[in-house]
């Protein structure tokens, strides 16, 4: 549960979907962490960042794709308590960017299909975003 006082962190996801249907995950890489986790990719707010424009950015920096807030899809939102903080995360959708998913930090990359998500383990705070893509998808 989230307690008075605890501090809130706003990580933005996105659910990039390719044209088989399938779904973008990468792996956390060591030293992070929950290393060895797969996640969604995307990152936390930067004051004065949207959301959208989070999204924009990390998706950029992370694996060079470039998309646009028009083609941003908001889904759901996942919201966890961690030991030190509490977690609020959007899941959007993204069906349409342009460039080729490179994993531009050395994080392992991985296109699954939406009911195959649950053989890679998640941290705790992304894998109750899975019903909604399969849902979804
Ligand atoms: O990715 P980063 O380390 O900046 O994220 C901060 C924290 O947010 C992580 O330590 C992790 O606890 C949480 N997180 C998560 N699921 C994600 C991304 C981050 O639970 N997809």
């Amino acid at each position: 549960m989230s307690g008075p006082g605890q501090r809130l962190l706003l990580v933005v996801a996105c659910a990039l979907v390719d044209s088989d249907g399938r779904i973008l995950i990468a792996e956390r890489p060591a030293g992070k962490a929950l290393a060895g986790l797969w996640e969604f990719p995307g990152g936390k707010l930067e004051p004065g960042e949207t959301p959208e424009a989070t999204l924009i950015r990390e998706l950029r920096e992370e694996l060079g794709i470039e998309t646009k807030a028009a083609c941003l899809a908001p889904l759901t939102f996942a919201s966890h308590s961690y030991d030190d903080f509490h977690l609020l995360m959007p899941l959007y959708v993204c069906r349409r960017y342009e460039g080729i998913a490179m994993p531009r930090e050395g994080q392992r990359l991985k296109w699954v299909r939406p009911a195959q998500l649950r053989d890679y383990p998640m941290p705790p705070a992304d894998e109750p975003l899975i019903p909604h893509l399969i849902e979804l998808l």
